[in-house]
């Protein structure tokens, strides 16, 4: 399955003293107006909420700062406003739990308001005094004792883990605790019993095109949502 890609705004070279945060301002106004907005609320009183998982081991923060894996938190939190944007109902939740856990963890929280927003802002960043573990086990077990069932849990990592199995218990029978699982791959893809996806898990695999990482998120936080209401 083929996804639509964003077009690349054209590669500038930014010398020393260069202004590159102006170049990052004008690449995300593109990926926002890219995505548009996240649709409309699902009726009823029901809660959505979306955790994002982050692995920040070594191999996935050295990437180039335009890499969509460099931006990752930048792409995240351009998804996260989106959805805080549309809501209307107060009822879509975000949190984020980072492999390192304990270090910037974030309950789910509502994004509609400003406070949740900015609080899912400072949550969207590699832990200043995190140790880079390949482990991903204590994140689903910080994930999944928040109050679910979740509705999304996004992983984002290369899935090169000194814990696999974790992935493939968590992929072999879908727990309680969570509708649909993303995982969002930054390198290898996890294997999957007979070869194939089931229906409550979605792979995506990251290039090296801006504005795949927020359309990951965007495509999980909107899977839930009607599509907008168009005006004519
Ligand atoms: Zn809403």
């Amino acid at each position: 399955m083929r996804y639509p890609t964003i077009p690349m705004p054209r590669t500038r070279t930014v010398r020393a003293g260069g202004r590159p945060d102006g170049d990052h301002h004008h690449l995300d106004a593109r990926i926002r107006s890219h995505l548009g907005p996240a649709g409309q609320c699902p009726e009823g009183d029901g809660r959505s909420t979306h955790v994002l998982v982050f692995d920040d081991s070594a191999s996935v923060v050295g990437y180039q700062a335009t890499d969509p894996v460099g931006r990752r938190y930048q792409e995240a939190a351009i998804a996260v406003d989106v959805l805080g944007r549309s809501c209307r109902c107060g009822r879509e939740l975000v949190g984020v739990v980072h492999f390192d856990v304990g270090h910037a963890d974030l309950a789910p929280v509502a994004v509609a308001t400003r406070p949740g927003l900015v609080a899912v802002h400072e949550a969207l960043r590699a832990p200043d005094d995190g140790a880079g573990v390949s482990t991903v086990e204590p994140a689903l077990a910080v994930a999944g004792a928040w109050p679910g069932p979740l509705t999304t849990l996004v992983i984002l990592s290369d899935f090169a883990l000194t814990d696999t199995e974790a992935v493939t218990d968590l992929l072999a029978t879908r727990p309680p605790w969570v509708d649909h699982v993303h995982l969002v791959s930054l390198g290898l893809v996890p294997s999957f019993t007979g070869g194939v996806v089931p229906p409550w898990v979605t792979v995506t695999r990251l290039g090296h095109i801006p504005g795949q990482v927020a359309e990951a998120i965007h495509r999980s936080f909107t899977r839930t949502r009607l599509p907008s209401r168009r005006t004519s």
